[in-house]
């Protein structure tokens, strides 16, 4: 799911690496219609789901293949329920990725997961449904996937804290006044990673480490105090645990999301990749420091959204996503992301029982009620 998109690609070309494993039976695309024809060519899948975007698009419109062709939210939920397969990719961007990963877990799929804000919004139910359905949910971030390796084997009641490292983004060592006035396209422009749009952008506010310590506390069980950030600009150390001995295990490899992509289609087992050695002897050094949480807010706006707990996740995450989105369009600025977030989130209670209705439901409220704020902020400005 999400088969043209940066992940998306990656996964394409770790399966072609090793095409006698893998056997591609659905693809879910909303972008890039062109690349997905071409991959329907080369893998002949039973079953295709297209977004909304691909309306109006010649070729799609005409396909009249020997697969079953479903579209929107309930089409990616058709497919994320195939029969027959193993596991599901999602490497969708956004909480629309939510009820496609519940629907791969209940028919018994196991599940690679690139797409975070689906355990950022529903993460207690989808580890829920996990254990419920006793299925594999590996993940592809490459912070998660370092955490992975790194936990393998050890006695949860050991560990001390999990360690996210964090590039930093483009904008690591710039001031709150010099943030004021950057653009999406510098932005865009990522020191060690070369990603989506919409992760790009929580990398560089920080937001996406926020999402990715909730991610971890979802995936590994640790309470949110024990999952710390350090910058780490050269992106070689992946992640780490610390254990009670005062002892720290770091994955370390040449950053490159084929590597942690493998690490889950083909857990267990360890092949070659795609990645080139990591050659310490070469890298000179690796540096380490504090995350500014004065100036990149949304760390401290993730925290808090887990420490409320119930739906505040969500609708962080869904106010984040608009937030992102109206920055992209050159709407608001980049100061104003985290702005966005925290006014919306001071608009919803905090904790309460949740359920996949609830969570949806304040998803979609938190939406709405973000658009509002972002106009506001327009219209102030408009004013002066
Ligand atoms: P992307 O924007 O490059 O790709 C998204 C893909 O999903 C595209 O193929 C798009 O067409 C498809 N898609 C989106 N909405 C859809 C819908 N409603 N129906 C069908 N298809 C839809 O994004 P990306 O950078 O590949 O990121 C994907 C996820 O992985 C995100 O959650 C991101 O945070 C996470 N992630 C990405 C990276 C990275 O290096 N790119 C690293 C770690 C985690
Ligand atoms: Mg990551």
């Amino acid at each position: 799911m999400g088969s043209t998109g940066s992940i998306g690609t990656q996964t394409v070309e770790v399966i072609n690496k090793h095409p006698k494993l893998f056997q591609v039976v659905g693809l879910a695309a909303n972008s890039r219609f062109d690349l997905l024809l071409q991959q329907i060519k080369k893998f002949q899948p039973k079953m295709v789901c297209i977004g909304q975007g691909a309306s109006g698009h010649p070729a799609i419109d005409e396909l009249k293949a020997p697969f079953k062709l479903v579209r929107g939210p309930r089409g990616l939920k058709q497919l994320a329920s195939l029969a027959g397969a193993d596991m599901v990719v999602n490497a969708l961007v956004g909480s629309a990725g939510l009820d496609p990963t519940l629907a791969a877990i209940n028919a018994g799929h196991d599940v690679a997961l690139a797409n975070k804000e689906t355990l950022v919004a529903g993460g207690q139910l989808v580890m829920r449904a996990v254990k419920r359905k006793k299925v594999r949910l590996l993940p592809i971030d490459s912070e998660h996937a370092a955490l992975h390796q790194c936990l393998e084997g050890r006695d949860p009641s050991t560990v001390k804290n999990l360690i996210l490292t964090a590039s930093g983004g483009p904008f690591r060592s710039h001031s709150a006044k010099q943030l004021h006035s950057v653009q999406a396209q510098h932005a865009l422009n990522h020191p060690t990673w070369s990603m989506g749009r919409k992760v790009s952008i929580d990398s560089a506010t920080l937001m996406n480490k926020g999402l990715e310590m909730i991610e971890a506390h979802y995936l590994f069980g640790i309470p949110p105090e024990r999952i710390k950030v350090v910058i780490h600009p050269e992106s070689i150390i992946h992640s780490m645990v610390e254990f009670n001995d005062g002892s720290i295990i770091a994955q370390l490899s040449t950053p490159d999301m084929r590597l942690p992509i493998q690490y889950a289609l083909t857990y267990p087992s360890r092949l070659p990749s795609l990645v080139k050695d990591c050659r310490l002897d070469e890298l000179g050094q690796l540096t380490f420091h504090k995350p500014d949480k004065m100036t990149f807010r949304c760390l401290d706006l993730a925290y808090r959204a887990i420490e409320s707990n119930g739906i505040m996740p969500a609708v962080m995450n869904a106010a984040n996503e608009i937030a992102v989105e109206s920055f992209l369009n050159g709407r608001i600025g980049f100061l104003d992301i985290p702005a966005v977030i925290q006014k919306t989130m001071g608009k919803f209670a905090a904790g309460g029982k949740i359920s996949l209705d609830k969570i949806l439901a304040a998803d979609s409220r938190a939406r709405d009620t973000a658009r509002e704020i972002i106009n506001a902020i327009i219209k102030m400005k408009d004013r002066r």
